[in-house]
C-alpha cells in the first residue's frame, strides 16, 4: 500500500496497552478509526506493541514512527470513555485502563438472538421487588437469604435478553460454583457461559467468539467479566455487591462495583446490586427494596458462646456429642491465617484509636497497639478503657490452629481443613466435598469458602470461631464485616437441616441485638452516624504506597511526598508510616492515607504524584 502514490500522512495519538505512558504520536499512511487495535514499535526497539488509537491529531513537530500494523481489533466507543474514567478516578494510564478489556472483532457479527421462556413463577413480594428494580433502573435488592434472589435475577435476565439485549451476572469468584452454573443454564441453555481467572486461554477464547456472534448472552463472572465486548448490555448484576472481592488487588485498583453503577448511569443500563447484608454505601446511596423473609425460619437455634479460650468446654462438649452421633460438624474461622488480635476479657470490646474511633491492631511485638489509619501507637493498658474492669487480652485465631486442637482432642476421628492453603484446584475442591458427603470426614475447618453455595447432608452442629476478631480488627469496617459474615453464614447454615449454629463470642450483646432482636437494616441505620464525619461513604480515601526492596528509599520518598501533600487545602492527611504489611515480594512498604470529601481536588492531587514506587489506592478498603 505505501508508496505507489503520494499519499496523505495521517497522525494519531495512541495508548499504549499495559504501559503506564500516555499520549505517544505516531504516523500511517491510511486512515485508521479511533478504537483501533494497532502495532507498533517502540523507539529502536523492534518489537512490536499493542497500542489502541486515541484521536486524530496535526502533525506534530517532531519525528514520529510509523504504525506497523493496524489489527482487525478495535474498543468501541463505550469502552474508551469508560477507560478514560478509570485513567482519571483511579490513578492510572489509558493504556493501562484498556489493557482490562477484550476487544470487538471486526470479522465476527453479531445476529439476532433466540427467546427465552423461563417456567419461574415468581411469589408477590419477589413480584413486588422486580417490578421496583425495573421501575428505578439502578437499585439495591436488600434480600434475605432464601428470600429467591435468584429468581428475581433470572427473572430480569430473561426479560432483557428476550429484548435482544445482553447481560451480565458478576459475583464473587468463590460464588461461581457448579451449582450455581446449573441453575443459570437450565433456563439459559448456551447462551450462558461463565467467565472466571481460572478458565483456560482456549476456553476465553470460545467464549469471546460466542458473545460476539450472539450465541451467548449472559455472562456469568468475576472481576474481569465486565470488561468483555458487550455491544448490547442492558442488564448489569452485582450479586453478593457487599464483598470486597470485587475491589482488585492490582493497579489499576478499581472497584468493578462501583464502576458498574459508573456504567449503568453512563449508558442507560439496568443495575441490580444485590445483598442479604448490603454495604453501608450502596445503601446509602442507592434506593433499594427490601425482601425480607427471614433465614430463622429455617435454621434451628443460634447460641452464643463466651468463652476464654478458642475451643470452649461448651463447644468441645457439642462436638463431642454431635460426632457420637454419628453426625458431621462444620467450623467456620473468618481467618486462615494465624491471626492475632486484642479484646478485653470482660466486656469483649477493644483498645481503640482515640482519633480514629476504630480498634487498634498489635504491634509486632505484641506489647504495643497501634492504629494503622493515623499512625498513633500506645503500650497495651492494664485495665480495659471501655469496662474498667477487665484485661486486655492477646488471642491468636486461624483455620491451620484450631485443626491442629481438633486433631488432639479427637484423635480418631477425621478432620479436614477447607480454606485456599489447602483447597488449591477445582479437583481438590470436588474430592474433599465428595468425602465430606460419604462421611469420610467428620469436621471441616474452613472459611468463608465453607459457607458458598455447597450441600451438606449430614451436619447438625455449625460452630463459627472467631468472629470477635473481625469485629474487633483496625478497621471503620469492622462492624458492618462481622456481622455480616455472621449473617451469611447463619443463613447458610440454616438451610439444609442443620440443628443448631453456635457462636463463639464475648460480643453477644451486639451480635444478638441485630441477628435476633432487630435486623441489618436498623444495623445500617444504626452505623451511617458514626461514619459522618470520618469514613465513606461521605468522605473518600485514598492510600498512597511507596514500595520499594531498599527500604530507607521507600522511606524518603513517602516523606517528600508527606511534606508536599500535609498542608493541602480540603485534603486532610489521616497518617503516614509503615504500611500494615510492611514488606510483600521483598520490597518495604511505605504509605500516606488521605481524606477528603472534595472528589475533584483528591483526584487532582493524586494524579500530582509522579514517583516510580507508588502505587496509587483510591477508595483504598483497608
Ligand atoms: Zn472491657
Ligand atoms: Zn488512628
Amino acid at each position: 500500500m505505501q508508496g505507489t502514490r503520494l499519499s496523505q500522512e495521517y497522525f494519531y495519538e495512541l495508548a499504549l496497552l499495559k504501559s503506564p505512558l500516555d499520549g505517544l504520536t505516531y504516523k500511517s499512511q491510511e486512515a485508521v478509526k479511533v478504537g483501533a487495535l494497532v502495532k507498533v514499535n517502540l523507539g529502536n526497539r523492534k518489537t512490536s506493541n499493542p497500542a489502541v488509537v486515541i484521536k486524530e491529531v496535526s502533525k506534530p513537530s517532531f519525528k514520529c514512527l510509523e504504525i506497523q500494523e493496524v489489527t482487525p481489533y478495535y474498543y468501541d466507543a463505550k469502552m474508551l470513555g469508560i477507560a478514560k474514567f478509570i485513567a482519571s478516578y483511579y490513578v492510572c494510564s489509558l493504556g493501562e485502563a484498556l489493557s482490562l478489556y477484550t476487544p470487538f472483532d471486526e470479522a465476527i457479527q453479531r445476529v439476532e438472538t433466540s427467546s427465552f421462556h423461563s417456567n419461574i413463577v415468581l411469589s408477590k413480594e419477589q413480584e413486588e421487588a422486580y417490578e421496583f428494580l425495573k421501575k428505578q433502573q439502578q437499585a439495591l435488592l436488600f434480600a434475605n437469604t432464601g428470600s429467591g434472589k435468584t429468581e428475581i435475577y433470572i427473572k430480569a435476565i430473561e426479560t432483557h435478553l428476550n429484548q435482544n439485549q445482553q447481560a451480565i451476572l458478576l459475583m464473587p469468584e468463590i460464588s461461581l460454583t457448579p451449582q450455581m452454573q446449573k441453575r443459570l443454564e437450565k433456563v439459559f441453555g448456551e447462551s450462558i457461559a461463565i467467565w472466571h481467572s481460572k478458565i483456560t486461554k482456549k476456553k476465553k477464547e470460545v467464549i469471546i467468539q460466542g458473545l460476539l456472534s450472539g450465541k451467548i448472552q449472559l455472562i456469568a463472572g468475576a472481576r474481569s467479566a465486565l470488561f468483555l465486548p458487550f455491544s448490547h448490555l442492558g442488564l448489569i448484576i452485582v450479586d453478593e455487591e457487599h464483598d470486597d472481592s470485587y475491589k482488585s488487588d492490582q493497579k489499576p485498583r478499581l472497584n468493578v462495583k462501583d464502576l458498574s453503577i459508573y456504567m449503568a448511569k453512563q449508558h442507560k443500563i439496568q443495575l441490580i446490586l444485590g445483598s442479604a447484608t448490603p454495604s453501608i454505601s450502596s445503601f446509602h446511596k442507592i434506593p433499594y427494596i427490601r425482601v425480607a423473609k427471614s433465614f430463622f425460619q429455617t435454621s434451628k437455634t443460634i447460641t452464643f458462646y463466651d468463652s476464654q479460650t478458642v475451643l470452649s468446654i461448651d463447644i468441645r462438649n457439642k462436638i463431642k456429642r454431635t460426632l457420637e452421633e454419628k453426625k458431621q460438624v462444620i467450623i467456620f474461622l473468618p481467618t486462615r491465617a494465624n491471626f492475632k488480635y486484642q479484646v478485653c476479657s470482660s466486656c469483649g470490646k477493644s483498645v481503640e484509636c482515640p482519633y480514629c474511633s476504630v480498634s487498634m491492631s498489635l504491634h509486632k511485638n505484641a506489647l504495643a497497639l497501634k492504629c494503622h489509619y493515623c499512625g498513633y501507637a500506645q503500650q497495651i493498658p492494664q485495665l480495659c478503657p471501655s469496662c474498667k474492669t477487665g484485661i486486655i487480652q492477646n488471642f491468636r485465631i486461624g483455620t491451620a490452629q484450631v485443626e491442629e486442637e481438633l486433631k488432639t482432642l479427637f484423635p480418631t476421628k477425621n478432620i479436614v481443613r477447607f480454606d485456599r492453603d489447602s483447597i488449591t484446584t477445582n479437583t481438590k475442591l470436588k474430592e474433599v466435598l465428595n468425602d465430606f458427603n460419604n462421611e469420610k470426614i467428620d469436621i471441616l475447618v474452613g472459611t468463608q469458602m465453607l459457607s458458598k453455595g455447597h450441600d451438606y447432608h449430614n451436619v447438625t452442629l455449625a460452630v463459627v470461631l472467631g468472629i470477635d476478631s473481625v469485629l474487633n480488627m483496625n478497621s471503620y469496617k469492622s462492624r458492618e464485616k462481622a456481622l455480616s459474615l455472621l449473617i451469611q453464614i447463619a443463613g447458610r447454615s440454616g438451610r439444609k437441616g442443620f440443628g443448631e449454629v453456635i457462636v463463639q463470642t464475648k460480643n453477644k450483646e451486639f451480635f444478638e441485638h441485630y441477628l435476633v432482636h432487630s435486623d441489618y437494616e436498623d444495623f445500617l441505620k444504626d452505623e451511617l452516624p458514626f461514619r459522618e464525619d470520618l469514613y465513606p461513604p461521605f468522605y473518600k480515601m485514598a492510600k498512597i504506597v511507596f514500595a520499594h526492596t531498599n527500604g530507607i528509599k521507600a522511606q524518603e520518598e513517602m516523606n517528600k511526598y508527606v511534606n508536599i501533600l500535609k498542608d493541602l487545602e480540603k485534603i486532610e492527611m489521616v497518617g503516614f508510616g509503615e504500611s500494615g504489611v510492611f514488606k510483600i515480594a521483598n520490597k518495604y512498604r511505605y504509605e500516606i492515607l488521605l481524606r477528603s470529601n472534595n472528589i475533584k481536588k483528591l483526584i487532582q492531587v493524586l494524579h500530582s504524584i509522579h514517583s516510580p514506587m507508588v502505587t496509587i489506592d483510591m477508595d483504598t478498603i483497608k
